[in-house]
């Protein structure tokens, strides 16, 4: 590595401010740049074909395949695999991640922000604000310090524990929506969107139905929309988290499972919330009656997924960050050296250096929310954007 580098590695971390709009008002400088990129190969975190690894540790984070010692992110699938003999979550994740897992799967929990020695290095959870629980891993060897982001957004919402930026000098970040296009608007604006609409399609006699991931985003718009507007009913992927929320003490309102019953007994007035699967299994969607469908994902910013989707309404709200809030956060971390997984990582990368960091893709098997916020409407989509096919 050339000098440059050297003298990144051993800039020393100092203490965080507590909020990330905190942070914003903070003046970081630009970190140096560097002329020659390194692979991360015997680096503190390693990819390896179980996954990303720490040797010093003797741990993998996320790992796709079974290994002896897991810690996990959050409990989304591609993050969250079963098989393994040892995993490490926060005390709010644990209950989300265990039915994702094989029964009686060794789960053990470490509060944000506790410190953990393993072997030489020292690790700690940070909250990421994607779901209830979810975590950054920061790993400290010999006063190095790497964090691995999992997936996170910025915007804080009530069904989980906002963002925290750390500082490190290496930052793992994903990418799912790293392309400029990708720009949210305040959650306030999306859930008044979706009342507007739900209360539309009760004028006309419709029943509302909305398709969301079934894990975090489902219980974010239980907790946004108004549960006054009529009867709210949840399909089975979505209803035991409902409870598991309610158990760490988050606001979900009333609910009724959307059996054949539950749903001739509110037909034209009730809100459906259901994994997009759900729409496309013949005969679940008729016994609503005359329906209007509407998903809610980032993806919903091209107009391409909601044709694909055959879909009536796409509302615009995802639990990761926007092409704005990817760069604040890289910045927020004071790291030259960023690793990217996820979605648009060559893109991502490729600005990144540009801009002076020494940047990289790490060719993880993370593929954002299967079903949901990737589906059949990812990144050709975005193609379509920048030919000018799409609005
Ligand atoms: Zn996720
Ligand atoms: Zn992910």
């Amino acid at each position: 590595m050339l000098a440059q580098c050297r003298r990144a590695k051993t800039w020393r971390p100092t203490e965080a401010p507590r909020t990330f709009h905190q942070l914003q008002a903070t003046n970081l400088t630009k970190p140096p740049a560097c002329g020659s990129i390194q692979h991360m190969t015997d680096d503190l975190l390693r990819l390896t074909p179980s996954g990303l690894y720490c040797a010093a540790g003797d741990f993998y984070i996320d790992p796709w395949q079974p290994v002896e010692r897991a810690v996990i992110t959050h409990a989304h699938a591609d993050h969250a695999r079963p098989g393994s003999q040892r995993y490490l979550t926060t005390p709010t994740g644990a209950p989300v991640l265990a039915p994702r897992l094989d029964p009686g799967a060794s789960i053990r929990t470490l509060a944000y922000g506790e410190r953990l020695t393993l072997h030489d290095v020292t690790l700690s959870l940070h909250p990421a604000g994607h779901l209830l629980g979810s975590a950054q891993v920061r790993v400290e060897h010999k006063g190095e310090v790497w964090v691995v982001s999992g997936d996170y957004k910025l915007e804080p919402d009530q069904t989980c524990e906002p963002f925290e930026p750390v500082r490190c000098h290496t930052f793992i970040t994903e990418s799912t929506f790293g392309l400029p296009i990708y720009r949210w608007q305040p959650q306030a604006e999306v859930f008044a969107e979706i009342n507007e609409w739900w209360r539309a399609n009760q004028a006309a006699g419709r029943t509302s139905v909305l398709y969301a991931y079934a894990l975090g985003k489902a219980q974010r718009l239980l907790a946004g929309i108004d549960p006054a507007i009529g009867p709210i009913l949840v399909h089975g992927a979505v209803l035991p988290f409902v409870q598991r929320y309610r158990d760490a003490g988050i606001d979900q309102p009333d609910v009724l499972y959307a059996n054949g019953e539950n749903a001739r007994a509110h037909r034209g007035r009730a809100l459906v919330v259901a994994p997009p699967s759900a729409g496309g299994m013949a005969g679940w969607l008729r016994k609503f009656g005359p329906a209007s469908q509407a998903f809610a994902s980032g993806w919903m910013t091209i107009r391409g997924a909601r044709r694909r989707r055959a879909i009536d309404r796409g509302f615009v709200l995802s639990d990761h960050a926007d092409w704005p809030g990817l760069l604040a956060a890289i910045r927020a971390t004071g790291a030259a050296r960023i690793g990217v997984t996820h979605g648009y990582t060559g893109q991502m990368v490729r600005y990144l250096r540009e801009q002076g960091w020494q940047a990289e893709v790490i060719p993880t098997r993370f593929e954002g929310e299967p079903d949901a916020e990737i589906g059949d409407a990812g990144p050709a989509d975005a193609e379509e954007r920048a030919s000018g096919e799409v609005d």
